[in-house]
């Protein structure tokens, strides 16, 4: 079976670029019916944080991207790592190395003085025949991994195609620091293999890391899994001086908690499928629901190239899901973020505002203030009023509230007095429709005025019409 994983690292509040790269991999367990794993790679102590976890947790809890084994803390891992860094001991695929901070800034420079890359250089590596410098005393030495010489590691990277690294690039690895304390590299391997780990798909800002990781997976006698790198998720970023660069998606350049979407009233499907789309295709489809998503996803269409975050779009996206979604759900879902428009009223009336403005909404705070102007008086801006309310049209005004206060107080009787009121006073309906829906709704861009008023309180309305005088 395939398994997946994601595996955020808990140093800062995870966003869309980053939940992205648990899409995918999500998608594909899914897909493939396997298994999708999440890991927390807290290693990092002292820039990790609980309230990071705690996003991670309830970002991915909220998009429906449900793990099947997990959360694994790597913190809680450590004697599962010093064990396998014991055994590597026992092997002799790992060697101490006593070099100091200053010999190794040392040859650093030399290297870079001659145009060479810098690379340890393997003083401390035993060869049969070699003899090795004296150990200093009072030194922790570090683990380092005794890379293969010559040859070169080759994956088949689902998404960049074929790699290859020859493995004069790559130096011995540190793989446990003087304390003991296993390096990232290593850890990930131990887990990818423990976790049976068959697809890593992750960002390419890990696509360095790769090889190193293979010959790790190698040296413990296994063979690494498939490896999809991901292409960056860019962003538009403004500087105070108004130039426009395109950059990484990062928190420094304002990227917003995962989170936040839903108190800024996205759908979770709506932001599932804008960030399908941001990376990966299925022909000209925009628009499409978890089930389809999962139904066609696959790694052969993973983008090859950056793409770059598009707040328009994430609206459009959503606006599209919002339209599809049942009414009575979305009532619920403004429940959760904006309490204050759903409690103590009558859900079904809710529902039946939602369904005749919700076409109007990108998130769901703009259908809570619009059904917010449905039980409260709104007070409309006087230059409005004054285009609209003209001597013209104010006795057709005093003339449907006197009607309205007495018709039946649902649509088709509503409708039934504004004929009335149009024949009686031989004025247009825009020009009666617009005044009104400014005076009752602030605005003259609403959906049909029969309907409006039908779902509006009729005090309200008598009280906004007769306000025009
Ligand atoms: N913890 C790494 C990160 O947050 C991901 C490592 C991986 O996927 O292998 O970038």
């Amino acid at each position: 079976t395939v398994r997946t994983r994601f595996a955020p690292s808990p140093t800062g509040f995870i966003h869309l670029g980053n939940i992205r790269s648990a899409l995918y991999p999500w998608a594909f367990a899914r897909a493939e019916k396997g298994v999708f794993i999440l890991r927390i790679e807290d290693t990092d102590v002292e820039r990790s944080s609980q309230e990071a976890v705690d996003v991670i947790l309830e970002g991915m809890a909220w998009l429906g991207l449900t793990h099947d084994e997990g959360p694994f803390y790597q913190m809680q891992r450590m004697p599962r790592y010093k064990e396998v860094l014991e055994q590597m001991k026992a092997q002799g695929l790992v060697y101490p190395c006593y070099m100091s901070v200053a010999e190794l800034d040392a040859l650093r420079e030399k290297q870079m003085a001659a145009k060479q890359k810098p690379r340890y250089d393997g003083t401390w590596r035993p060869e049969p025949g070699k003899t090795l410098p004296s150990v200093p005393p009072g030194v922790q030495p570090v683990l380092r991994f005794r890379n293969p010489v010559g040859g070169a590691v080759v994956w088949e990277d689902k998404v960049k195609g074929r790699i290859e690294i020859s493995n004069d690039e790559l130096d011995d690895l540190v793989i446990a620091r003087p304390d003991g304390t296993p390096t990232y590299n290593f850890c990930v391997v131990v887990d990818d293999i423990d976790m049976d780990i068959t697809h890593v798909i992750r960002g390419d800002d890990h696509v360095n890391n790769t090889p190193r990781q293979i010959n790790i997976f190698r040296a413990l006698g296994k063979e690494p899994p498939v490896y999809a790198h991901l292409p960056t998720v860019l962003q538009e970023v403004i500087d105070p001086d108004g130039t426009k660069r395109v950059e990484k998606m990062s928190k420094r350049h304002g990227a917003k908690p995962v989170t936040q979407y839903r108190e800024e009233g996205f759908l979770a499907d709506g932001v599932v499928n804008y960030l399908a789309r941001l990376g990966w295709s299925h022909g000209d489809d925009e628009v499409f629901s978890r089930e389809q998503f999962i139904e066609w996803f696959n790694l052969d269409h993973l983008g090859k190239s950056a793409a770059q975050f598009d707040d328009t779009k994430l609206r459009w996206v959503n606006a599209q899901h919002i339209k599809q979604t049942d009414d009575a759900k979305l009532v619920e879902l403004l429940r959760a973020i904006r309490p204050g428009v759903v409690e103590g009223r009558d859900a079904e009336h809710l529902a039946r505002i939602s369904a005749l403005v919700k076409d109007r909404c990108e998130t769901l705070l703009v259908l809570a203030d619009w059904i917010e102007k449905f039980y409260h008086p709104v007070t409309p801006d006087p230059a409005e009023v004054a285009k609209h309310v003209t001597d013209a049209v104010r006795p057709a005004l005093g003339m449907l509230a006197k009607m309205l206060e007495t018709c039946e107080w649902e649509k088709a009787a509503i409708s039934e007095c504004i004929k009335e009121v149009l024949r009686a006073s031989g004025i247009k309906m825009p020009q009666l429709a617009m005044p009104v829906r400014v005076l009752v709704m602030g605005t003259s861009q609403t959906p049909s005025l029969d309907a409006v008023l039908s779902l509006c309180d009729r005090q309200v309305v008598l009280q906004r019409l007769n306000s025009a005088g």
